[in-house]
């Protein structure tokens, strides 16, 4: 099968070949070493489709005991809430059905960036404008490559662009330690720039980057462990470029109040955007979130966690986090999604907990409810929204192993929950 959608990472790369003659899909060509691993762990699991305190039960048996546990529940949690569109808003629904606490397994890291989207706003390019347009592309804290494999082979080594720019004569710099920079070797050879620097302390030179472009020169002559002349360097290197773009991965970014660099970050490119064309690219969207957090934004207006137990969904960034919930004892049961990852298994509780994902999950302690689902883009059809949330591409079905999908999972446990209120 041609040009199939990969739902493996943020990228959601649409030009794979996978042979699926054998029922079970293998990527030949197009594929990253990521996108392998994640099919090859989606093997079928025989016999496996619903459990009930470890025990093998039919699908509506199991159905009915997650309904039960949701109805009893007064705080219920909904965690995980990696699925397609389709399963989101399924799982939207059946949350604001139950008045429970809606919750991503990424959002930590993306709240990053969403308490600094909220709070002033940003400029950030879609992933068609970097392949065509950026003649500068500076990672922070992040090589991409690791967890976002072909950004380089499909965003900045491309071989046209629509325009006049020449791709293999983009400049790249790498801010930060420990970055594997291979990918960022033009075509020619020639090597990126490098500066060592640690991510905690990105914020700081992003500061002095401000301080120079606004002329007041910093005191310190060392910024962030690193010369002031090579921080004016890249601020020269950003202000000549005519398409400049920013990159950053907001799980690299994993120290407190990191929402703070991405803020400071976000000032520097609306200065600069003074006298040329600079954006950021922050790159995320896998597990669905982006998919996960765009239906909840369009259904309420609100991101993740947000709570519909007042009756009206109500957000709160901080009291309404995963593990805050069942760490304090306020939630009463969890419902966890991963149809994407059987390995992302929810956090360790005693809580009552139904988990929908694919049959090969493995788990520390059993749940009270297992229910096999489909992963969208293999077991059935989607749509996936990509990095850069412009874009919601179609997601294909690749084989028929039996597997329901979260969508027809949570309208049964609806369906049910409604036979039982009637
Ligand atoms: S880069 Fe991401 S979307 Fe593309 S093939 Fe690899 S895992 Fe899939």
């Amino acid at each position: 099968m041609e040009n199939v959608t990969c739902p493996f990472c943020g990228l959601a790369c649409d030009d794979l070949q996978v042979d699926v003659a054998a029922g079970m899909p293998v990527p030949v060509a197009n594929a990253c070493a990521t996108s392998r691993e994640a099919y090859r762990r989606l093997a079928p699991v025989p016999g496996l489709t619903a459990r009930v305190g470890g025990t093998p039960v039919l699908l509506d048996v199991a159905v009915a005991r997650a309904a039960q546990i949701l109805g009893h529940a007064i705080n219920p949690l909904f965690g995980g809430f990696a699925t397609d569109l389709s399963g989101a808003r399924r799982i939207v629904q059946l949350a604001d059905r139950c008045g429970a606490v809606i919750d991503h397994m990424n959002s930590t890291a993306k709240l990053r960036n969403l308490l600094t989207v909220q709070d002033a706003g940003w400029i950030t390019a879609t992933l068609a404008e970097v392949k065509n347009r950026a003649d500068l592309v500076v990672l922070l804290g992040t090589d991409a490559v690791s967890r976002f494999p072909r950004f380089f082979e499909r965003f900045v080594w491309n071989e046209e662009s629509m325009f006049d720019l020449d791709p293999r004569s983009r400049e790249i710099v790498y801010v930060g330690q420990g970055l594997d920079m291979r990918a960022g070797c033009a075509p020619d050879g020639r090597a990126p720039t490098s500066i060592p620097c640690r991510v905690d302390e990105i914020g700081e030179a992003l500061g002095a980057m401000r301080s120079l472009l606004a002329g007041l020169a910093p005191q310190a002559q060392v910024v962030a462990g690193v010369p002031l002349p090579q921080w004016a360097e890249l601020l020269e290197k950003l202000r000549n470029s005519s398409y400049g773009v920013i990159v950053w991965a907001a799980p690299d970014f994993d120290f407190p109040h990191a929402e703070l660099t991405v803020q400071t970050l976000s000032a520097l490119i609306k200065d600069l955007n003074r006298t040329t064309r600079v954006c950021g690219l922050p790159l995320g969207g896998s597990d669905g979130d982006f998919t996960a957090n765009g239906v909840l934004m369009w259904q309420t207006g609100l991101p993740f966690r947000s709570s519909f137990a007042t009756g009206i969904p109500v957000y709160e960034p901080h009291l309404n986090s995963t593990q805050r919930l069942l760490d304090s004892g306020e939630a009463d049961a969890l419902l966890w999604v991963s149809a994407f990852n059987p390995n992302r298994v929810p956090p360790r509780t005693e809580l009552p907990t139904i988990v929908l994902a694919p049959p090969g999950a493995n788990f520390e302690r059993e749940p009270d409810v297992f229910i096999a689902v489909g992963t969208p883009g293999v077991d059935h059809a989607g749509h996936y929204t990509r990095t850069d949330k412009v874009v919601a591409l179609p997601l294909r079905k690749l084989r028929e192993i039996g597997l329901p999908s979260v969508e027809a999972v949570a309208a049964s446990i609806e369906a049910s929950l409604q036979q039982a209120a009637n």
